[in-house]
């Protein structure tokens, strides 16, 4: 009898975070809110795992928020969510943001909060043109130091804000799943790769092999076409931000990236230039997912990083309506652009 009480329960409390969203837009600062009678606890992990910011809490402090809105001002939004309960944002010497929640005073907020992950699905869609992506997120696990990657940097939202808030104009929005591990498909890339990074080889000779092993490393799920894919390994000799691989259907991403984003305790720099760049190369590297080739113009996401004038770090965040027609064709299919597989017909 217990037992069905509490997997009851289980189910209910499950259903009504489903319900809950708490979306962060990085550059802008501003949040979009839904979210009803859940724990203060609860609410900071929530808002802790979508912007990588530094929670404490003061022990003991118990409240249950509800709100619901779009585009509130990060103070105004923590505000109508906590009512009386007071907080303050104080930047890090580290870079990225803290925020303190507390009754007393800022001292008194010592408890770190734990993120909280959303659920990916989203029933409650105000906005029936939003196209919702999930992705996949693989780390691959290796023997060599060159590729394996360090699962506990598991928290690629806040990233992914920064790239959902580029492509928010489009309607397009990536929601990453809980990361898994993965092992090379093929042992002998594997080696080959990791001596791609010993003095002695031209670098002629690694880009003209790094791609081919890179190819035999990086498995051909059965699934390619149909679902988006991030795979995580630590770094490349012929570094890139990220790249999208279009026979696999996959976004490889080198961790040594973003990884100086990351402190030990899963905080991100977010709003620091660098944090932007990587952002802006995740959003590329989707866009090539969502079938769209390089552009010549200044400014647009997809401009060929070749011909990007300026000092600024990665590319720009505008689509053309053409682009974005095209992008939302691919979305609506649910999986990216693999030649021969999505679309059937290759190129
Ligand atoms: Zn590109």
């Amino acid at each position: 009898m217990m037992r069905w009480v509490l997997m009851i329960l289980g189910c209910m409390a499950s259903d009504a975070w489903s319900a809950n969203q708490v979306v962060w837009y990085p550059k802008a600062r501003t949040f979009d809110l839904r979210v009803k009678d859940v724990p203060l606890e609860v609410f900071l992990g929530m808002v802790k795992a979508e912007t990588g910011w530094e929670v404490k809490v003061e022990p003991g402090l118990q409240q249950i928020v509800s709100g619901k809105f779009r585009n509130k001002p990060a103070a105004d939004a923590i505000r109508l969510m906590l009512g009386r309960v007071r907080f303050a944002f104080l930047p890090r010497l580290e870079g990225g943001t803290r925020l303190l929640v507390y009754a007393g005073n800022t001292r008194s907020a010592t408890q770190s909060v734990a993120a909280v992950e959303q659920a990916a699905a989203d029933n409650e869609n105000p906005d029936e043109a939003l196209i919702h992506l999930p992705v996949k997120i693989h780390y691959l696990k290796s023997r060599y130091v060159s590729i394996n990657a360090d699962t506990k940097l598991t928290n690629l939202r806040p990233l992914f804000a920064g790239a959902n808030e580029i492509w928010g104009q489009g309607k397009v929005r990536f929601v990453p799943g809980r990361p898994e591990q993965l092992l090379s498909a093929d042992t002998v890339a594997e080696k080959e790769f990791a001596d791609l990074f010993k003095p002695s080889v031209p670098s002629a000779y690694v880009r003209l092999h790094q791609s081919r092993i890179l190819h035999r490393m990086i498995p051909d799920f059965p699934d390619r076409g149909k679902v988006f894919r991030i795979i995580v390994l630590y770094t490349m000799p012929d570094a890139f931000g990220a790249v999208y691989m279009p026979k696999k259907g996959v976004v490889l991403m080198p961790q040594v990236k973003f990884a100086g984003l990351i402190d030990k305790g899963g905080v991100w720099k977010d709003g620091s230039p660098v944090f932007f760049a990587q952002s802006n190369i995740l959003a590329h590297e989707l866009g090539h997912a969502l079938g769209l080739p390089h552009v010549a113009t200044q400014g647009n996401l997809m401009i060929d990083g070749r011909l990007r004038e300026g000092s600024g770090v990665g590319p720009g965040t505008k689509l053309s309506e053409k682009q974005i027609e095209t992008a939302r064709a691919q979305g609506k299919t649910g999986g990216p652009r693999v030649p021969g597989i999505n679309p059937k017909t290759g190129d």
